[in-house]
């Protein structure tokens, strides 16, 4: 932490701030220049609140220069993790593809999209069987079931299983029908459920909360992490702004700053992110371009019947056009989409 004091700050103000730096176990080195001085707080103190400093009498500026994170850190380890989901490899070389509807709806309903997404190149077969609706009176899921229909629907086409799991006592169900678990946006800051997934034997995949920021993020991340869980996927799945003109507002910036951050594998999810079907394919180029490890798809055989998020889901034509543009892409910057 660097504290820059006041132009006019006193040097009996500047020994308290020193003095009460001390106090919380940090180092100070002192650097005195013509106008303002600069202090350099040296030492890891995590529940240190900087507001503290920032209260006291001529100080004009408190800068943390460490991140409070540590295990989902670039800085713990150098080289990026790759979560095995079968042989796919997220974060490896190629681009995962995991793509499917929103809900599981039917026998009929999964099977068939499955068989497309599976012929078009998707690695992980998604769908939800619970589902976080934001009004109690939509749709939730068809539950167990729903979990079932998933499983038999990517074994029958030699795909893998991502769904939602929303809360601490559907993870052991969720575990037995899914090969990765996934966190809505709206469970990214549930604590006790993230130090529950940190015990999980399968990899956990983490959306960006709504209103979350990357640091926000990647904090959650390290729940999960220190729960002792080291298989965790991040997912941009667009966050809330000032903009009414999309659903959610895509952070394709997002992708660089967690790969210069975090050495967690980053999926990008373009049809919540966006929230409109014409819309959702330059989303999923562009988040290949800006360098994601995956991209989760909405897919629907019969999109305009679609119990949830029929209007962000692609046509099954649209989603092998997808597949031939992001493969091209991806071998522009040196990657591959199988
Ligand atoms: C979903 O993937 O269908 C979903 C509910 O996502 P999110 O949590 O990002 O809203
Ligand atoms: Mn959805």
């Amino acid at each position: 932490m660097v504290v820059v004091t006041e132009p006019g700050a006193t040097e009996k103000q500047i020994e308290e701030i020193i003095r009460v730096l001390h106090e919380h176990g940090f180092d100070v080195h002192r650097s005195t220049g013509v106008r303002q001085t600069v202090l350099g707080a040296i030492g890891v103190q995590p529940d240190f609140d900087h507001r503290q400093i920032q209260l006291l009498p001529g100080v004009a500026e408190v800068i943390r220069i460490t991140d409070p994170y540590k295990l989902a850190s670039r800085a713990f380890q150098k080289e990026g993790t790759v979560v095995k989901v079968g042989s796919a490899e997220i974060g490896g070389h190629d681009v995962v593809i995991m793509a499917g509807p929103c809900s599981v709806e039917s026998e009929k309903q999964i099977f068939a999209i499955a068989e497309h997404v599976a012929k078009s190149g998707a690695r992980v077969l998604r769908g939800g069987a619970f589902k976080p609706r934001t009004s109690p009176y939509s749709f939730q899921g068809l539950g167990e079931e729903g979990l079932k229909l998933l499983r038999s629907a990517a074994d029958a086409f030699g795909l893998k299983v991502i769904t939602e799991v929303m809360d601490r006592s559907q993870i052991g169900l969720v575990e037995r029908y899914s090969d990765v678990l996934q966190v809505g946006a709206r469970n990214m800051q549930n604590f006790t459920f993230l130090k529950e997934l940190g015990k999980a034997s399968k990899p956990v995949m983490l959306k960006r909360g709504l209103s979350a920021t990357i640091e926000e993020w990647l904090m959650s991340a390290e729940y999960i992490l220190s729960g002792g869980n080291m298989q965790v996927i991040l997912c941009e799945r667009g966050i809330r702004t000032f903009e009414t003109a999309t659903r959610n507002t895509m952070d394709i910036g997002a992708i660089p700053v967690i790969k210069k951050k975090s050495h967690l594998p980053i999926v990008a999810d373009p049809s919540h992110g966006i929230g409109i079907r014409d819309k959702v394919i330059p989303m999923a180029r562009a988040a290949v371009a800006a360098g994601a490890d995956g991209l989760l798809i909405e897919v629907h055989n019969d999109p305009d019947h679609a119990k949830s998020d029929g209007a962000q889901s692609l046509f099954p034509d649209q989603f092998s056009e997808m597949m031939a543009e992001v493969r091209i892409i991806a071998q522009a910057i040196g990657r591959r989409v199988p």
